[in-house]
């Protein structure tokens, strides 16, 4: 396998991030909902490959997808079945292919969306989880096209990934989650130092992502269903008096869908 050189957030729209990972064959770029920062971050003219990878179809993720594919003559992977139409290679769940040297595996993660997609990629000694719109760091995405149990196991899929992976969500959403993830399990001593870390990146314009499996699962109330500050939140604030996985998650995603 081949090394990583760099993977850089170009920030695009008001909060979108779009990934930018570079090899020494190609560049990888996840999810470009605009063109033009894309080409101000690698140049007009590029001396390799260039690979879009799509997690789902909304337009601030594949906005910029035919401007860069015509441009650079890109590759255009995504999932299968998309309502997305410029996907030349469509993936499916257990798909698993080599990409300038990097393996790469796939799984469908429905809820945010029907056809939403994460991309696993491995190179030498680290995995990297380009997830989209569906966990962001301390949140997750809205439950748009799915039901809340397709989200709740898509979920679970990825809080049983290894706790070393690294987690890159599509947007800068961390200081508006964790105020919510705060209100949902105030006495969590590492949410409230994770806070102030962030507050700290965010003050000085830094990225608060990638994060990681072991942050998220830390901190991230929508992987602590298990959590019993949260339960007893939600029977004190939302009236919902449960312990199961489930239902705490459809708890929490209500609650923050009008928070
Ligand atoms: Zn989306």
């Amino acid at each position: 396998m081949s090394e990583i050189l760099s993977i850089l957030p170009i920030p695009a729209f008001k909060d979108n991030y779009i990934w930018l990972i570079d090899t020494n064959e190609g560049y990888i770029v996840v999810d470009p909902g605009d063109a033009v920062p894309v080409m101000k971050a690698i140049g007009s003219s590029i001396n390799k490959d260039l690979t879009i990878l799509i997690t789902h179809h909304h337009f601030d993720h594949t906005g910029g997808v035919e401007t860069l594919k015509d441009k650079y003559r890109a590759n255009v992977l995504g999932p299968k079945g998309s309502p997305f139409k410029a996907i030349d290679q469509a993936l499916i769940s257990g798909d698993a292919f080599n990409l300038y040297g990097l393996f790469i595996e796939i799984d469908h993660i429905p809820g945010h969306t029907l056809d939403h997609i994460y991309y696993l990629i491995h190179d030498d000694n680290k995995s990297h989880l380009f997830c989209g719109d569906t966990v962001f760091s301390g949140g997750c995405g809205r439950v748009f096209e799915g039901t809340f149990k397709q989200m709740h196991d898509s979920l679970n899929k990825i809080s049983a990934l290894p706790n070393d992976t690294f987690v890159y969500p599509t947007h800068e959403y961390t200081l508006s989650n964790l105020k919510f993830a705060l209100q949902a399990e105030p006495n969590n001593k590492d949410l409230q130092d994770y806070e102030n870390h962030c507050q700290k990146l965010r003050e000085q314009g830094t990225p608060t992502l990638p994060t990681s499996i072991k942050q998220e699962l830390l901190i991230n109330p929508f992987l602590r269903t298990h959590s019993s500050d949260i339960h007893a939140v939600l029977k004190n604030i939302r009236g919902i008096e449960t312990t199961a996985s489930e239902d705490v998650f459809s708890g929490l995603r209500e609650w923050k869908d009008s928070f």
